[in-house]
């Protein structure tokens, strides 16, 4: 349940934070949740509105520089129709809604109109690129103030709102929108008295994978933007506090910062190695290449469910194992307790975690994280003529029924799940494939290579300038036969242990 309460008609001018959509408020979080219309910004993470009701309405209402989509004037307009309407209505804006957000007339229109509103805070971009680009805007030892300009105003008007002269005599500032106006600021600031080697940072896409840090003198702001091809959405910092970046500087310094890395597994699936490699700073798109649905035909399996007390071991070779065999459980009308006598085999800690979020304990997890491994280890328990039953994909390697067969074992084998190739990629991986953006690409088992490999077959795609990440041997096999050498294979062929390896790349770089 959520924490408020909707009362419609009601618009929420709510503020979607700097660009990392961990840094929105949980408060704004809730209120798009509920949302029947949401108006939304540029500057907010498109990746927010996932989380609306499926039915909401959401209405791209943003300004880019130089395209206005709406007019402010149309803006207030909408916002004040739809909430007229009896909706509740979000209006998302990047940031905080009232620093330089024109959320103050927004809500000026719903006030005149007899409507009622909330407002939430969002971290402004200011806050936010001091946080990830190690520039404390305020310091005890540098700065007591901090003041928030808008360099969108040409400072070369004749009736400038802006007091150059005061700005000149405070410690820290921080302009937003400045980039088009940087030679213009940076001179005003230096006549009005501002020492021409204080020091400045320009910080573009600040909190995301893509931020970058351009540190220079007030002199030398322009051309140092221009030669760096500073772009909007960027802030201009001006004060000693810049000082500190080199040193504090953490979020550039993660180690997959700015590497964009491809993430082949199933939507379900890629939540765990998105978040692991995004937390080491990388740019992660999520390109499925496979999709797992039911069998075709559930014969095989519906038999061997239906004996499962004459069965010694099931044996589990990944979570989709599990997610398999426990839906059609579901669906014969059996549960936990048909498995009370089988003992159960876990090729990994990942079936065996979700086999104990079912409240089912693998009696036997391999050393080793492969199927190999996990037959090796299953062939000194089982004994001779013992009952396996493996539940698996339709396509599972070979290797592991013929050891637990020469171990003795009777091996039954059942489909539980088929793994399938989506038509395409998306298009988001595509471009940045094509346009040579990608430098990373993880495989987690053998069919997302195959698959990856069948899906950029005739692209104009250099498969051999990629990077590419295995999870383990058999991975690996499926790549080096389409010729393809793994750049790392994980030692731990675990989802930390792909993240580890690609990490760990860098700083052992072969030549
Ligand atoms: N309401 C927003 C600001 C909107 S004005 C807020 O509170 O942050 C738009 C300007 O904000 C941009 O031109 C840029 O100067 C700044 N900005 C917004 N997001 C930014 C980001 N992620 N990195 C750097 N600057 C950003």
């Amino acid at each position: 349940m959520s924490r408020q309460q909707t009362h419609r008609p009601l618009a929420v001018l709510a503020g979607a934070g700097p660009g990392d959509p961990g840094l929105i408020s949980a408060a704004a979080m809730d209120w798009i949740a509920q949302a029947d219309t949401v108006l939304y910004d540029r500057l907010a993470n498109p990746s927010l509105l996932a989380r609306c009701r499926s039915d909401a309405e959401l209405i791209y209402v943003g300004k880019g520089p130089g395209a206005h989509a709406m007019t402010q004037d149309q803006i207030n307009e909408l916002l004040v129709r739809k909430t007229a309407e009896g909706k509740l209505v979000v209006r998302l804006k990047g940031g905080d809604p009232l620093i330089f957000g024109r959320g103050g007339e927004e809500a000026d229109a719903l006030v005149d109109a007899g409507l009622p509103f909330r407002i939430v805070p969002g971290i402004t971009a200011a806050i936010a690129a001091g946080a990830c680009a190690g520039i404390p805007l305020t310091d005890r030892r540098l700065a007591s103030t901090v003041t928030f300009i808008t360099g969108h105003e040409d400072p070369g008007k004749d009736e400038s709102s802006i007091n150059y002269d005061a700005l000149a005599g405070l410690d820290t500032l921080v302009f937003y929108m400045g980039v088009g106006n940087l030679p213009a600021i940076a001179e005003r600031l230096i006549s009005a008295g501002r020492p021409a080697e204080t020091p400045i940072a320009l910080v573009q896409n600040a909190t995301l994978s893509t931020q970058r840090t351009v540190v220079a003198t007030l002199a030398a702001a322009a051309e140092t933007a221009k030669t760096n091809n500073v772009r909007p959405p960027a802030l201009l910092i001006v004060g000693k506090v810049v000082t500190l970046h080199d040193k504090l500087a953490w979020k550039e310094k993660l180690p997959l910062f700015g590497q964009t890395v491809l993430v082949t597994r199933t939507r379900r699936q890629a939540s765990k190695l998105t978040e692991q490699l995004v937390a080491c700073g990388a740019n992660v798109i999520e390109c499925p290449t496979i999709e797992i649905t039911p069998p075709d035909d559930f014969a095989g399996l519906d038999e061997a469910l239906g004996q499962l007390e004459s069965f010694d071991w099931l044996v589990l070779t990944s979570p989709n194992g599990v997610h398999g065999l426990l839906t059609r459980m579901r669906q014969l009308g059996l549960d936990g307790r048909n498995l009370a006598k089988v003992r159960i085999a876990a090729v990994g800690p990942a079936t065996a975690d979700l086999l104990e979020e079912h409240f089912l304990q693998a009696d036997l997890i391999p050393d080793t994280f492969t199927g190999e491994a996990l037959g090796k280890a299953l062939a000194t328990k089982v004994r001779k003529g013992g009952k396996v039953l493996l539940a698996r994909s339709e396509i599972a390697t070979k290797e592991l029924p013929e050891i637990l067969h020469a171990a003795g074992a009777e091996v039954t084998e059942a489909v539980a799940y088929r793994t399938t190739r989506p038509d395409s990629l998306p298009a988001a991986a595509i471009d940045a494939l094509t346009d040579g953006k990608v430098d990373w690409v993880t495989f987690t088992s053998s069919s997302t290579a195959e698959n990856f490999l069948a899906l950029v077959e005739g692209a104009d795609i250099d498969v051999k300038a990629l990077k590419l990440a295995s999870i383990g041997p058999v991975t690996a096999k499926a790549l080096l036969a389409a010729s393809l050498t793994p750049t790392v294979q994980a030692t731990q062929h675990t989802i930390p242990g792909l993240v580890e390896a690609i990490a760990n790349w860098k700083e052992h770089p072969r030549t």
